[in-house]
């Protein structure tokens, strides 16, 4: 395989660089609005592709001039050999960060082990502070176990540590103050998501999205400074506190910033999906399995050419389903 790296862009002139890859749909929690549906059925194993497929797929976005790669789920710690799959990945020439994002409930066990394998930023959701809560949405909780691996990952050199927390009106908007607090005290930064009312999500709906400028007049006597955007930034928009917290706003409903995006996505069972909010999926399996690298990246090239210029969410008062739940696809 060539090392030379080829720059690739979409018909809307968005450079990819960006490749963010689901290692399994299977997950230890069962969130409201992710998996939601008590008939869920996680993919056979013959069905996901081998860690052997992904690391020749990486490999090959590589040449393609993708330099980060963020593992998903599902949740990525539940799946046998992650480490090992991951100290791998780490090392694919021209590939400067992988990114890991974890629900957290094993995080206090493998924070160590994934910085070793040569992780440097970590994402965890956190909904909610409050182990009732967590236990209601999530199923379980384990509120503790999360908080003591981001302060693990946090102490050991993990950074940035970002907690992204889904806001949802009715149901933890009164906490948006405690994780800026969170923030000051872990030394890590808090993340508000407008939640996306998708699938079948509770009885939860557009009335209980939080956009991004209420968040920020609640936190307006913390005298919040917005912060100038590295390279890398993604989507969110980060502002410094006057507790010393950093915080970040990400407005997938309220503010699309699909002109940033320069990302395709992976799913667990040999997809690639150009949009998270698109239903539109190009299918990569047999070629994976071939090792057709040529083949691979005209796929790659046609999936490119699919991102559209804007999301399909556009009517904020209409439903959306899409075919598949975020734990398919990795969020
Ligand atoms: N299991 C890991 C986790 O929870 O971090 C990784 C996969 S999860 C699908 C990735 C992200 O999608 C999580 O931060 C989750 O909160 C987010 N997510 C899932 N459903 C969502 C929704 N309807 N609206 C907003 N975010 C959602
Ligand atoms: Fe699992 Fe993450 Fe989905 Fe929750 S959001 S069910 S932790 S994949």
């Amino acid at each position: 395989m060539s090392n030379k790296v080829n720059e690739l862009y979409d018909t809307f002139g968005r450079k990819l660089q960006y490749l963010r890859i689901s290692v399994t749909d299977r997950c230890n929690f069962r969130c409201k609005y992710c998996k939601p549906n008590n008939d869920f059925k996680s993919l056979e194993c013959d069905d996901i592709l081998r860690y052997e497929d992904i690391l020749f797929t990486a490999k090959t976005f590589a040449t393609l001039g993708v330099n980060r790669i963020r593992i998903t789920g599902g949740e990525p710690l539940v799946r046998k050999g992650i480490i090992e799959f991951l100290s791998y990945l780490t090392k694919i020439e021209n590939i400067d960060e992988v990114m890991v994002t974890t629900n957290g409930a094993l995080l206090h066990k493998y924070a160590q082990d994934l910085y070793n394998a040569g992780v440097k930023r970590l994402n965890i959701s956190l909904d909610s502070l409050q182990g009732e809560r967590n236990k209601y949405i999530t199923g379980f909780d384990k509120t503790k176990e999360i908080l003591e691996g981001i302060k693990l990952a946090s102490n050991i050199g993990i950074k940035p540590v970002k907690v992204n927390t889904v806001i949802i009106r009715g149901f933890n908007d009164d906490e948006i103050e405690d994780f800026a607090k969170l923030s000051a005290e872990y030394n890590v930064i808090c993340r508000f998501i407008e939640f996306m009312p998708i699938g079948n999500s509770d009885n939860w709906g557009q009335e209980n999205i939080v956009y991004g400028d209420e968040i920020i007049k609640r936190l307006s006597h913390y005298e919040p400074i917005e912060l100038k955007k590295d390279k890398n930034a993604g989507p969110a928009v980060n502002y410094k506190l006057n507790n010393g917290g950093t915080i970040g706003i990400i407005t997938p409903m309220s503010k699309h910033f699909c002109s940033e995006c320069d990302k395709l996505r992976l799913t667990s069972d040999g997809k690639i999906r150009p949009c998270l909010l698109s239903d539109k999926e190009v299918d990569i399996k047999e070629i994976i399995k071939e090792r057709n690298e040529e083949k691979l990246i005209n796929k790659i090239i046609e999936s490119l050419n699919l991102k559209k210029n804007q999301h399909d969410i556009t009517d904020m008062e209409q439903k959306y389903d899409f075919k598949r739940t975020m734990s398919k696809i990795g969020g």
